[in-house]
């Protein structure tokens, strides 16, 4: 191939410097209508203007953007220096720290059968973590749900590729839910980690055909009950190797009744493996 083929053109080059320049700038104003803050503490990230300006001159030049596509976001390093993480030793089934370093299974996963096959979650549902997981799903905080995606995808990314993962559902809400919050809080934590870890990501896959009570107060057994034939899957649409090994992303789990129902019909469907991953997890269980 010629030399000239491959070179964009003079006019080319300056459509995309000016498409760079107005991505920066439109970029910086939401910004400073609505800075990124830290879910954990809601501080807003600071950042220079001048850095900006900076930026923005080296995108009319055809320069490589640095600043603004390196800009900071996520959990800031104050709140990230005390904030509680899961780390081991916790249960090999569901994620959820144990005291008891020679355990291999929790409680609940010593004594009861789940569906699924393994979860793990990025922190115990305590202080700031739990706070701006409230946040996120009642506080209409739903950027918290990116950040809390792109953390799995950095913790978890290995795990999940040695899993032969190959496609993420959010757990589903019911649509008249749905419709009061505005978006489901799952589906932005999902989003976010598919697509950093390139997978595919479907939000029609898994449904919730029927709304659910508050499950805070039943028990494990009114649990179930309560969540019989509450979803339902349909995996016709995604190519066979990649609905194998499903991964469930939710904000929170507690007893897991609502991730083993979720799983129990997505196996149904055809899935083999189901896997989970949520953002905090409930300890006294
Ligand atoms: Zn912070
Ligand atoms: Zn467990």
């Amino acid at each position: 191939m010629h030399e000239g083929h491959r070179k964009p053109s003079e006019k080319q080059n300056k459509k995309s410097r000016w498409t760079e320049f107005f991505r920066g700038l439109g970029g910086l104003l939401l910004d400073l209508v609505f800075p990124p803050v830290c879910p954990l503490c809601e501080r807003p990230w600071h950042r220079s203007l001048k850095e900006d300006l900076a930026d923005l001159h080296r995108r009319l030049q055809g320069e490589k953007p640095v600043v603004l596509k390196k800009k900071p976001s996520g959990i800031c390093p104050q709140c990230r220096a005390l904030l509680p993480v899961v780390i081991e030793p916790f249960c090999l089934k569901c994620g959820k720290p144990i005291e008891d370093d020679e355990a291999e299974y929790c409680y609940d996963c010593s004594h009861h059968h789940h569906v699924f096959e393994q979860g793990r979650a990025l922190y115990p549902h305590t202080g700031p973590a739990k706070r701006a997981v409230y946040e996120l799903k009642y506080g209409h905080r739903r950027r918290y749900g990116a950040v809390f995606g792109r953390e799995m995808a950095q913790r978890y990314g290995d795990w999940i590729k040695s899993l032969g993962i190959g496609l993420v559902l959010p757990v589903p809400l019911y649509k008249t839910r749905l419709k009061e919050r505005g978006y489901n809080q799952a589906a932005e934590i999902a989003v976010s980690l598919a697509k950093d870890l390139d997978l595919i990501y479907s939000d029609q896959a898994l449904r919730r055909v029927a709304q659910t009570k508050r499950l805070k107060k039943l028990d494990p057994m009114q649990r179930k009950l309560a969540l019989k034939g509450v979803f339902e899957a349909d995996l016709s649409k995604i190519p066979v190797p990649l609905c194998r090994n499903v991964l469930l992303v939710d904000d929170i789990y507690t007893t897991g009744s609502t991730i083993d129902e979720a799983a129990k019909v997505l196996k149904r469907a055809g899935a083999v493996h189901v896997y989970f991953l949520t953002v905090t997890i409930g300890q006294g269980m």
